[in-house]
């Protein structure tokens, strides 16, 4: 009964318990679909929030498979596309990664020096003591040192102001530092988290009415659809659409037990840890890259300029002429854990060229840097989408999953969670996209 309210309250654009409860009163629709039962506010979110945060995606696959079977979804092709809904909290509670850093730094040189200045005047109490490094602290090491420091110190004449910061020390750095380190362990690997939602990351979201860019608090929801209906929904913690997609894949393997033929996104999921996991599962990869609209006019290209390649003897011309020999190979791992190979070819005496701002890799000049696996995958890339059905689903993506998000964000109104957390905010991602299918079926 609870799920039906629920579903029924986000079909009519109602999120708030509170709201949901007084529908419950007032409502005969709500009043017969809950057999005049009148669960109060706190009833109904403890059952959106806890009850339903591990079944709710099974219950939406069995809905998608309902409509699977009656001819309204197809699970074989689906367009996938992720937007960034503001999160419950506050604005201005946030917590930076950077600033984290900066300040353990600041300890660190402060505890530096406070070392240096002990072993001035005390060598002889120190001289036991194995060198300290201070790259890495935390709260032990740095209670350790300063009793050292204090030990080291007794009975010896220290300038007022070393005692003053070596009190300051005592007191503060510790409990800071056990703060920060709770702080990180709540970061994980993201750049920000706000302390009123700490699931919740700092991103730029396209809502941005004071059109000052300004960073809020949210999450990137990343959904599937086929034919406008929702058929896969994820929440991730970062801003990044690439590094979304292999983890939205594999959700959907677990809903449904199969894979679909074909995935089409936009030029913000081309990346070749995607090209090559896509294809790695048996599927076709429909997916741009952010200079397939140039390339298509132009050839494929390197990022640089053009430039011919030796393939027989592995190495460049440009087009003054220069060869450029390979140098060297690097690494470049993702997010994920994803590694790419990026081969280096290098010339000398480039002085006076008008293009060696683009030949330089960091501050080496004449270089570049060049993945062939990634341009193999991009030139495979524009033959699939070049072709009869990469052409349709091209012209398909744009009405197929983008108005899914209008539907949400416009006619339901739905631009800020309700509830807190990963998991609660994924129950809500759940329930709208139920009631977006069902008022799709029923339209
Ligand atoms: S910087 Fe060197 S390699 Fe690059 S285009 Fe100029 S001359 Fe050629």
């Amino acid at each position: 009964m609870l799920l039906k309210v629920l579903a029924y309250s986000y079909l009519n654009n109602l999120y708030s318990s509170r709201k949901m409860e007084a529908a419950l009163k007032e409502n005969i629709q709500f009043m017969w679909l809950s057999g005049m039962n009148k669960p109060d506010h706190n009833t109904l979110n403890r059952f959106r929030s806890q009850r339903l945060k591990d079944v709710l995606k099974e219950i939406f696959a069995q809905v998608v498979m309902l409509l699977v079977e009656s001819g309204h979804v197809s699970l074989q092709e689906i367009y996938t596309d992720g937007t960034k809904i503001e999160a419950n909290a506050n604005r201005y509670t946030f917590v930076w990664g950077k600033s984290i850093k900066t300040n353990k730094d600041k300890i660190s040189a402060q505890l530096k020096e406070l070392w240096n200045y002990a072993q001035e005047i005390a060598s002889e109490e120190l001289k036991d003591n194995s060198p300290v490094e201070f790259k890495e602290i935390d709260a032990e090491k740095v209670k350790r040192t300063i009793v050292q420091i204090d030990k080291a110190l007794k009975d010896k004449e220290v300038s007022p102001e070393i005692k003053k910061k070596l009190n300051y020390a005592r007191k503060q750095w510790p409990e800071r530092l056990e703060k920060y380190a709770d702080q990180e362990e709540k970061l994980g690997k993201r750049n920000s988290y706000s302390k009123t939602d700490p699931d919740a990351t700092f991103m730029r979201m396209k809502e941005d009415h004071l059109q000052n860019g300004q960073l809020k608090a949210g999450y990137n929801v990343q959904i599937s659809t086929n034919n406008q209906f929702i058929v896969n929904y994820s929440h991730h913690q970062n801003p990044n659409d690439t590094t979304t997609l292999p983890k939205h894949i594999e959700q959907f393997r677990q809903l449904y037990n199969q894979l679909p033929q074909a995935v089409i996104a936009d030029a913000g999921y081309g990346s070749e840890e995607n090209y090559t996991r896509i294809k790695e599962l048996g599927i076709d990869p429909f997916i741009k890259y952010n200079c397939f609209d140039r390339d298509q006019n132009k050839g494929l290209k390197s990022q640089y300029h053009d430039l011919m390649y030796d393939k027989e003897n592995d190495c460049y011309y440009c087009p003054t002429g220069k060869k450029k020999d390979r140098c060297g190979t690097t690494k470049k791992i993702t997010e994920n854990g994803f590694v790419g190979y990026y081969a280096r070819y290098h010339s000398d005496n480039c002085e006076g060229c008008p293009l060696s701002g683009q030949c330089q890799v960091g501050k080496k000049k004449g270089t570049i840097e060049i993945n062939h696996n990634l341009n193999h995958l991009r030139s495979e890339a524009i033959d699939l989408l070049n072709s009869k059905k990469g052409e349709y689903y091209r012209r398909k993506r744009g009405i197929d999953v983008e108005p899914v998000f209008g539907n949400i964000k416009q006619n339901k109104g739905f631009r800020r969670f309700m509830l807190k957390g990963l998991s609660k905010t994924e129950v809500e991602t759940g329930l709208l996209a139920m009631a977006h299918n069902l008022s799709k079926l029923t339209a």
